[in-house]
């Protein structure tokens, strides 16, 4: 079987890539999975990328318009008029875009894994049946432990996190915003969040270990008895590289494109998709990772910001709070907050000379990484 354009992995980014593909050349997209939807995510993706990715409406299952910010001992909130992020059903989500994938043209291969390239085709496996497919270029969207990216040769030494995810019956009195608890007491490693999708469901999850998540549960008062789902899975926050070599390139998870401050890969992967897609139907394979500029840019300016939370205490982050929850900061926040762009956030902080100099008290790394 021969094709233009064979995608290994039919998640949200590699259903997405075939979309914007499928009309211009033969396309398949192979998937391992039987059915789709399977991953841990909590689906929380930026409204306006939501929107300027022209993802399908069916999939948003609760519309988020600020968040709540808990330290151990003090919070603070940052509100919106309009939706800042959506959170979705990851499942509506990839199966509608493959079967819009399906309708311009493309095949899919499920329950079929790809094992290996052998004489520039790509061998696949469907239950006991092993079959060889041949395309002229091959992306990768496989995820994080991409066999395709470790085909190709791509290295990294990103820091690769277990995240743990439940579903949880509760009382969510404000089901229009987000809550992201700071306790570096419970959790060195990261923040811990609950997503409500109504009043009486949320998704709350970590990166880290599953231990400091049930402890957090108890300290935010859910019981571990209403959880309705439990799911976990791996980020790899850093890079990997390269992106493409000769006819092989990797997108999304597989290239590591993950917000780092947030452990968001979606919106980012899709954008990358859509480099991808141009740089295929111009001719010009070569210009994908630069077309990539903008995400690799926020990609390293969040493992600076992910260097400095690593670094702090819990003592450093409450003196943190004091300085974002102040009504200067809050204010500043809420006019330049982007779900996708953290860095134009921080760098309106930074250039805020009373918050700069109020934050530099708190610790040097500051400097060392920010400024
Ligand atoms: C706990 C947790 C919470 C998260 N929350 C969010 C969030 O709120 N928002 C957000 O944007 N991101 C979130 N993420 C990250 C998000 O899940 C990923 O960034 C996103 O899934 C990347 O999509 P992808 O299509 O690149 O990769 P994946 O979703 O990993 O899809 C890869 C696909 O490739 C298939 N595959 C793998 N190997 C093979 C093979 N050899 N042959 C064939 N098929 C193969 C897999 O079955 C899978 O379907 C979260 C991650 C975790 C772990």
């Amino acid at each position: 079987m021969k094709y233009d354009i064979a995608i290994i992995g039919g998640g949200p980014v590699g259903n997405y890539l075939a979309n914007l593909l499928a009309r211009e050349f033969e396309v398949v997209v192979v998937e391992a999975r039987v059915s789709f939807g399977e991953k841990a995510c909590t689906g929380i993706i930026g409204a306006e990328s939501y929107e300027a990715l022209k993802l399908p409406k069916v999939a948003v299952l609760n519309r988020l318009r600020g968040a709540v910010f808990y330290s151990k001992i003090q919070s603070f909130e940052i509100k919106r008029n309009s939706p800042q992020a959506y959170l979705v059903d990851r499942k509506a989500l990839e199966k509608r875009l493959a079967e819009r994938a399906v309708k311009k043209g493309a095949e899919y291969f499920m329950g079929t894994r790809f094992m290996g390239f052998r004489n520039g085709k790509a061998v696949l496996q469907r239950f006991n049946q092993q079959f060889e497919i041949e395309a002229q270029f091959y992306v990768g969207a496989d995820g994080v432990r991409s066999r395709v990216a470790q085909e190709m040769g791509a290295k990294t030494k990103a820091e690769f996190l277990s995240g743990y995810e439940v579903e949880i019956v509760g009382e969510f009195e404000r089901p229009d915003f987000v809550e992201v608890w700071v306790n570096k007491e419970l959790n060195r490693d990261f923040f811990f969040w609950v997503a409500p999708v109504n009043e009486s469901l949320a998704r709350v999850g970590t990166f880290g270990s599953l231990d400091s998540l049930f402890r957090f549960l108890k300290m935010r008062m859910l019981k571990a008895g209403s959880i309705v789902e439990f799911k976990a899975g791996n980020v790899g926050l850093g890079v990997r590289k390269p992106w493409i070599k000769n006819n092989i390139a990797i997108v999304g998870d597989a290239a590591l494109q993950i917000k780092p401050t947030t452990a968001g890969g979606i919106a980012y992967g899709m954008f990358c998709a859509h480099a991808l897609a141009y740089s295929l139907i111009n001719g010009r394979p070569a210009d994908y990772e630069n077309l990539c500029r903008d995400i690799r840019r926020q990609i390293s300016f969040g493992m600076r910001v992910r260097k400095i939370f690593t670094g702090l205490d819990q003592e450093h982050i409450e003196r943190i709070f004091e300085v974002l929850g102040s009504s200067e900061a809050v204010e500043l926040i809420e006019r330049t907050a982007d779900f996708d762009d953290h860095a134009k956030t921080v760098k309106a902080i930074i250039r805020s000379p009373r918050l700069l100099a109020k934050l530099l008290k708190i610790s040097p790394m500051l400097l060392r990484y920010l400024v």
